[in-house]
């Protein structure tokens, strides 16, 4: 069962025929087949990617991404807690209508959606705000494909003593990181981005003091990270409540092959040369990146779309699907562009076909 095209997007993205096929069988809830050797194993294998500091511990939550971006926040963030959102895209907004929806308090820091965040900002807001207890921010801006200073702004947090929690959604397992280097209290990503999983759970991992602080807090049931934290480690592995088997499993076996292809730094490498080979060979095309290459993430990159007026989106669109390629609508709130991701079961040999395939279809 091949498929007939390639994602080249953020997520669903292409995956490996064996994280496929381990979807052929059906598992039990209950069983230590599952929870054990393959609910635990995850844990302790993320946990292990994110740091070498043992601090931290590892919670799955079923839903897509959001749900554990929400999770997180609604679980620890207490009634008295305020919230300092930096937000330069679209999921950045997100974080912040997840505290509107909550009803926790927070301070939006509205940077251009093509700017990285003035940490001169953040800075002076951390100075001048009184309450806020912690600060929000998203690693690839996936929006736009901008990598934010992640390192230097939980230095800030750590300076004025906040809790750091990092959106690290579409970048954990395809950029190397360690949290605690980088002084990041809680890390949210899930299952179908750069670890090359299907969609269907997210994870949070958090210091674990925190997460034994932070009971009672949760806004919601089904979302209560501490109380899904606390079966997890009591029940060694079991979810609360129906828990996606086969997309774990899947998940797992996409693990196993992070570390085949040598783990983050090499999988960091792929990514990193896709998106080279792929904007030289747009440029040679007559394509603009909208970032300044310096603000450019490996994971996708945002092009402005040709001028030509008989250029259309749609069009262009069907034509590559027609020739094997998905690419992405654009999400910038103030220019015209469309986006390629390059994360995924994806490598060169694709890439250079999809050039091909742009320059055959190219109509305008
Ligand atoms: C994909 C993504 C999310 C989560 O999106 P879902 O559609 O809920 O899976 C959150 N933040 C970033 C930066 C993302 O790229």
């Amino acid at each position: 069962m091949k498929n007939e095209y390639l994602l080249l997007t953020p997520g669903p993205l292409s995956t490996s025929q064996s994280v496929k096929a381990v979807m052929m069988q059906d598992f039990c809830t209950w069983d230590d087949d599952y929870n054990v050797d393959v609910v635990q194993k995850i844990r302790t294998e993320l946990g292990r990617l994110a740091s070498n500091n043992a601090e931290y511990t590892v919670t799955l939550m079923q839903g897509s991404g959001t749900a554990s971006v929400e999770s997180a926040i609604g679980s620890l963030i207490p009634q008295t807690g305020k919230l300092l959102v930096v937000n330069n895209g679209a999921y950045g907004a997100r974080i912040a209508e997840i505290t509107e929806y909550l009803g926790i308090e927070s301070v939006v820091l509205e940077f251009g959606e093509t700017e990285s965040p003035s940490l001169a900002v953040i800075e002076r807001t951390l100075q001048e705000e009184e309450g806020i207890t912690h600060l929000a921010v998203v690693h690839c801006e996936t929006t736009t494909g901008m990598l934010n200073p992640v390192a230097e702004i939980a230095l800030l947090a750590k300076r004025f003593g906040k809790v750091m929690i990092l959106d690290a959604m579409s970048s954990f397992g395809g950029i190397p990181f360690d949290l605690a280097d980088w002084n990041i209290d809680v890390m949210i990503s899930s299952s179908n981005k750069c670890i090359q999983g299907v969609p269907g759970f997210g994870f949070v991992i958090v210091k674990n003091a925190i997460m034994a602080s932070s009971k009672g807090i949760a806004r919601s049931l089904s979302l209560d990270l501490v109380s899904q934290w606390e079966t997890m480690e009591k029940s060694r592995g079991k979810w609360r409540f129906t828990s996606p088997t086969h997309v774990v499993r899947a998940f797992s076996a996409a693990l196993d092959e992070l570390a085949q292809e040598g783990g983050i730094e090499a999988r960091f490498k792929r990514y990193q040369q896709n998106q080279r080979l792929l904007v030289q060979g747009m440029r040679e095309l007559g394509f603009e990146t909208l970032l300044a290459d310096g603000l450019h993430s490996p994971i996708i990159t945002s092009f402005y779309s040709p001028k030509a007026s008989n250029y259309d989106f749609k069009r262009f669109y069907d034509a590559l699907k027609q020739e094997g390629f998905v690419i992405y609508p654009g999400k910038v709130s103030n220019a015209d562009c469309f986006r390629i991701g390059n994360i995924g079961e994806i490598y060169r040999e694709d890439i250079e076909r999809l050039l091909s395939a742009i320059a055959k279809v190219k109509f305008w």
